[in-house]
């Protein structure tokens, strides 16, 4: 097994990851801020963080993972008394539907959920420990963090903090870094907005203590990984530092792991690009769970990712290879007998896969390292040389695969239906049907009826039906 080895925001560089307490794991990811749907910009970072933890739980280590519910903020708090209604009320039909997306995407619980509204009391607690150590100020009913006075202020983000003058505020939750001001710690209610009555003052959070306190509460003063999109790391992660470090004295986080952005055909997602998609935007047009799963995974999260649906396509026939790879394992009849030829090459693949991931996880090295093995194996097959012997560790082989990628069960059908797409009205496209048909022509020319039968049952699970004519063409429809 290979050393793991991650970019470490902080330090800006390529460090090995040691946990500090033997074993175990105390991670922290900032969870979505459940104003609207998710999108799939949301999800490359969910995803990100789905497979770090898969990892990190594959090479045995105990994790305790928590993710947050952002349920109060500025747009939430804005959303709610636009409709009249409490911010409980307003959010809870975005965080089941997150819930939902997760399962749909096999992004796996983390050992807490938790949501910021539960947690008030904690962040009131952690703002009067910053009063104590003098790192406050009060302004009109609000409660201000002074930056100038926390020295390591920017380290993470590498702002430059020349320009900043003492005092100069910021009350939005979210900002940029020209805006490097003052943020507040807990901001004072505006009239028919959601406030808490506390011991500081009525009033709600502001967004950053949130992640802080309950970070701290469920984790300890000190985490091992804090997890985030990249734009997180200014101001957000930034002033997480700011609130935790004044308050213990102590360092909050060891590591810290942002992922690079998606883009969507090479810009950034905007809805009036018309290029903003949710993930149950593309379940509606049929695309499969599995396929948007693989091919957000596909990217390393340190590279920008740019979504395209071409590349949506060329996931979905990675996936299916894979599976048809996997059912040919298994029904296949091979040789008796074993070959160490091919047994080396699975262990070659099995610890290229490792070395990938363990490269602050080079998710392209491992997908890379499964894919040359299938291709040689599949040769192999086709030549008769692939034995008996070889199929339970290559079996055992695509199962730790699995482990991570979560991609090989053949489930996407059920996970539509569930969320409430059909099969039938959200079929695949003509020309993943046209693909699916070749497909399995070539199949069938090499005689691999296996093969083609499992494609014909695929598209009939999908309602395209298929009538092979006596000419020898195959037409298809739509059931
Ligand atoms: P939010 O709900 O805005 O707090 O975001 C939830 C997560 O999605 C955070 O980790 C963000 O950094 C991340 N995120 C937002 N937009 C994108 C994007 N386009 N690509 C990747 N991650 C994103
Ligand atoms: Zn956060």
């Amino acid at each position: 097994m290979h050393e793991i080895q991650v970019q470490n925001t902080l330090s800006g560089k390529v460090e090995p990851f040691v946990p500090l307490k033997k074993g175990e794991v105390h991670m922290y990811t900032c969870g979505p801020t459940v104003y609207d749907f998710a999108h799939i910009g949301n999800f490359r970072t969910f995803v990100f963080q789905d497979i770090l933890r898969r990892f990190l739980k594959l090479r045995g280590f105990k994790m305790t993972h928590v993710m947050n519910l952002t349920d109060v903020d500025d747009r939430i708090i804005a959303n709610a008394a636009a409709a009249g209604v409490g911010i409980r009320e307003y959010t809870q039909k975005y965080v089941d539907a997150f819930f939902a997306d997760c399962k749909a995407m096999s992004v796996e619980s983390p050992e807490h959920w938790i949501r910021a509204t539960d947690n008030i009391d904690i962040m009131v607690a952690l703002i009067q420990r910053l009063q104590k150590n003098t790192y406050t100020y009060d302004s009109e009913g609000s409660i201000y963090y002074r930056i100038t006075k926390f020295k390591d202020y920017g380290k993470l983000s590498k702002i430059d903090l020349s320009g900043i003058k003492a005092g100069a505020r910021v009350d939005n939750d979210r900002y940029d870094k020209e805006s490097a001001r003052d943020f507040a710690l807990w901001k004072a209610p505006k009239p028919g907005e959601h406030f808490w009555e506390t011991p500081i003052g009525p009033g709600r959070p502001g967004w950053h203590i949130e992640c802080s306190a309950m970070a701290m509460k469920y984790l300890g003063e000190t985490i091992d990984i804090h997890t985030g999109g990249i734009d997180l790391a200014f101001p957000h992660h930034e002033n997480e530092i700011a609130q935790s470090q004044a308050a213990t004295g102590k360092q909050f986080v060891r590591y810290w792991l942002h992922a690079e952005h998606l883009l969507v055909e090479g810009e950034k997602m905007s809805k009036s690009l018309g290029n903003f998609f949710t993930l149950r935007d593309l379940f509606a047009k049929g695309y499969k769970p599995s396929a948007l799963r693989f091919a957000l995974a596909s990217v390393p999260y340190r590279r920008q990712l740019n979504f395209t649906f071409d590349g949506l396509q060329q996931a979905t026939s990675s996936v299916e290879r894979l599976r048809n790879f996997v059912a040919r394992l298994r029904d296949e009849k091979f040789p008796a007998g074993k070959s160490a030829s091919m047994a080396e090459r699975i262990a070659k693949a099995a610890g290229d896969f490792d070395a990938g991931l363990a490269d602050d996880l080079n998710t392209a090295v491992s997908l890379a390292a499964m894919f040359d093995f299938v291709r040689e194996a599949n040769i192999a097959m086709d030549k008769g040389e692939f034995r008996e012997g070889e199929v339970k560790p290559a079996l055992e082989f695509l199962a730790t695969f699995d482990k991570i990628f979560a991609v090989l069960e053949d489930n996407d059908a059920e996970k539509l239906t569930t969320l409430g797409y059909g099969t039938t009205a959200a079929g695949p496209d003509d020309a993943e049907i046209e693909k699916l048909v070749a497909d399995r022509e070539a199949a069938r020319k090499k005689r691999d009826f296996a093969t083609a039968d499992r494609i014909r049952k695929e598209l009939a699970g999908r309602g395209i039906l298929l009538e092979d004519t006596k000419d020898g063409a195959v037409r298809w429809k739509r059931k």
